[in-house]
């Protein structure tokens, strides 16, 4: 059993969110450069060198990609000989964001009351946190704050096996044509397939975090993933929603075993702030 302070995982935490909304991970950027190329539109082009400009701006000068900065999304795998003491698990986690908003200068975006009053707690918390538990000794932490424009873009459907293939990519292309320009493109799209409702969701939020450049490792979802990716590009929409071929970077899928009668999917957008960083304690 291995100990691990409360004030650790506060620390962490803190500069993992902050570290997130100021520097895009190498992947999302290389894709961005990728696609500066490789878009036709003058505007397209034109928007996508103000996006890289933007990141380049904020990583040197220690400020947030976007004025959305998000929930604070957690991702946690917990070693199960982790034993965490001088402290409670989650008020680290929540007292890390809260240090995090505010010596990072964040926006705070969170209302504590979804449907009435929508008073701003004014410290971004709480946040959102996974817990995995998994073998060994060994936090790994994945902070994804994660912007409104896009998350409302999001959708969900429970289609029926017979739905199959078709279902699937029409209901993703679809969801994607619907947000247009709103959720800030070029977007990541992250599909999650099978389980079910909210385990699909949960996946597709993960499926956000798999780096750009990696396709799934089975076959046939890559090419999925390939085909999705054509399709959305073929719609027009463009970098900010301006006209271009590039309308998203990658669509990365993820799936689960579900139940003979169902075909849960989730698409979860991201938009061309694909926000991430991680640690391991
Ligand atoms: S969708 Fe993304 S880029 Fe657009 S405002 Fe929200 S966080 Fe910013």
């Amino acid at each position: 059993m291995r100990n691990i302070k409360a004030e650790i995982i506060k620390e962490a935490v803190r500069d993992l969110f902050i570290k997130a909304n100021y520097v895009i991970s190498m992947d999302l950027y290389k894709k961005l450069l990728d696609a500066k190329e490789r878009e036709e539109s003058e505007i397209g082009k034109n928007v996508l060198e103000q996006i890289i400009k933007n990141a380049d701006i904020a990583k040197e000068e220690n400020i947030a990609i976007c004025q959305d900065t998000g929930m604070a999304v957690l991702f946690v795998e917990l070693g199960q000989d982790v034993h965490i003491v001088d402290g409670d698990f989650n008020e680290a986690i929540n007292a890390g964001v809260r240090e995090a908003y505010e010596q990072g200068y964040l926006r705070k975006s969170v209302v504590v009351d979804p449907l009435f009053d929508r008073k701003n707690t004014k410290d971004n918390t709480p946040a959102i946190v996974y817990v995995e538990i998994v073998k060994g000794d060994r936090i790994r932490l994945i902070a994804a704050p994660k912007g409104f424009g896009s998350e409302n873009m999001s959708a969900l459907k429970m289609l029926t096996p017979a739905e199959g293939v078709k279902g699937v990519k029409d209901f993703v292309v679809e969801t994607v044509l619907k947000a247009g320009p709103n959720p800030c493109p070029p977007i990541v799209v992250g599909v999650g397939i099978g389980g079910t409702m909210e385990k699909a969701a949960l996946l597709s939020k993960k499926a956000l975090l798999r780096p750009l450049d990696q396709r799934h490792p089975d076959e046939r979802y890559a090419s999925l993933e390939k085909e999705i990716l054509e399709m959305i590009n073929m719609s027009g929409i463009g970098p900010g929603g301006l006209g271009g071929r590039i309308t998203a970077l990658a669509v990365n899928i993820e799936y689960y075993p579900t139940h003979i009668a169902g075909l849960p999917v989730a698409v979860n957008i991201c938009c061309h702030a694909n926000r991430h960083a991680e640690t391991v304690i």
